[in-house]
């Protein structure tokens, strides 16, 4: 790794991109800059990404050789309300970027989603037919395509739902479950779409390894999968999260049939063996993992 090598992580205060910088802070041995937006303050960077003027000046003054784009807006049920903010930052600010990094001789690593599937064919090779069911995914996968007209210098990894250190329950669509259980009782929960749990310190790790594999090797490029491998109704991971909320399992409802409002997949199993085959990565447990972080989420609201 060249130390005077600069990487750029979008999204650096969102679930994700939180854990990028954590994970670069404690290993990477380049220089690393993140930028957020709303949420932006101490050493991340506030930059408007639909400025393109002000990406373009942020781009010469730090000549980032890599990119890491997490920054996207990723929620189903936001995009599907509202398509053409969604479309801007996910597909307009995605295309932007894979221009000033294909001018600047730069590789982009873009974060995409599992819902690029249908879910009725798993598991899912990162060559295999897309056929996204909603706005979300659509727009994640155009991402994807207006980098692969631009230029070939990129990677695309594709995640499933994360979870993590969290600023809040509804940040992540798997605590989110908490937030419901916490409303009223008996709560009824999906045991139709099977989701695969992943930690977001895994997948920063791997995204660091990918910088670091592409640092020595410019070939280190094209499209990767990784995720957990444990799977999970929302239904099971209610009753992962419940006892350790001080809930009853059995005032929980599991649901056979598919969620109504926006459309989700049923099962998007991603296969991460090409990652693998690189000795690359970890995958926590999520039973543990989520222990953890709702035990410290739990202590930090008593003592707030
Ligand atoms: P997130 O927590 O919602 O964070 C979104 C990030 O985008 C925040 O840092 C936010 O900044 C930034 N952002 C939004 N609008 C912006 C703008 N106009 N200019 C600059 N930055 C802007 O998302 P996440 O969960 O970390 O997701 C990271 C990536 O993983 C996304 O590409 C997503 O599609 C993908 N992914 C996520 C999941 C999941 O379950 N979360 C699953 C599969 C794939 P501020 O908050 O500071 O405004």
């Amino acid at each position: 790794m060249n130390k005077m090598e600069t990487t750029w992580i979008t999204g650096a205060t969102g679930l994700l991109g939180r854990a990028i910088l954590e994970d670069f802070s404690t290993a990477y041995k380049g220089r690393f800059v993140g930028t957020g937006f709303s949420r932006a303050s101490g050493k991340v960077e506030k930059l408007n990404l639909l400025d393109k003027a002000g990406v373009e000046a942020f781009f010469e003054r730090n000549q980032p050789k890599f990119v890491i784009h997490s920054a996207a807006e990723r929620k189903p049920d936001v995009s599907e309300k509202d398509p053409s903010a969604t479309w801007a930052l996910n597909v307009d600010v995605t295309e932007h970027l894979a221009k000033l990094c294909h001018k600047n001789g730069s590789w982009l690593l873009y974060i995409s989603t599992d819902y690029v599937f249908n879910g009725t064919a798993p598991p899912y090779q990162p060559g295999d037919d897309t056929n996204p069911l909603n706005y979300y995914g659509k727009s994640k996968l155009a991402g994807e395509e207006v980098i692969q007209k631009v230029f070939d210098n990129f990677a695309i990894l594709r995640v499933p739902i994360l979870y993590g250190e969290i600023q809040h329950l509804a940040e992540s669509a798997v605590t989110s479950v908490v937030l419901d259980l916490k409303g009223s009782l008996p709560s009824r929960q999906d045991n139709w779409a099977i989701r695969y749990p992943t930690h977001v310190g895994d997948v920063a790790l791997i995204c660091r390894q990918m910088v670091e594999q592409r640092s020595a090797d410019e070939g280190f490029r094209g499209i990767f999968h990784w995720s957990g491998n444990e799977p999970y109704t929302k239904y099971q991971m209610a009753c992962v999260m419940a006892p350790i909320m001080g809930i009853n399992c059995e005032d929980i409802t599991a649901t056979p049939e598919p969620e109504k409002g926006t459309p989700r997949p049923q099962d998007c199993c991603l296969e991460s063996t090409l990652l693998e085959s690189l000795a690359f990565g970890r995958q926590r447990s999520f039973p543990d993992a989520i222990e953890d972080i709702l035990k410290r989420t739990n202590s930090k609201n008593q003592s707030s």
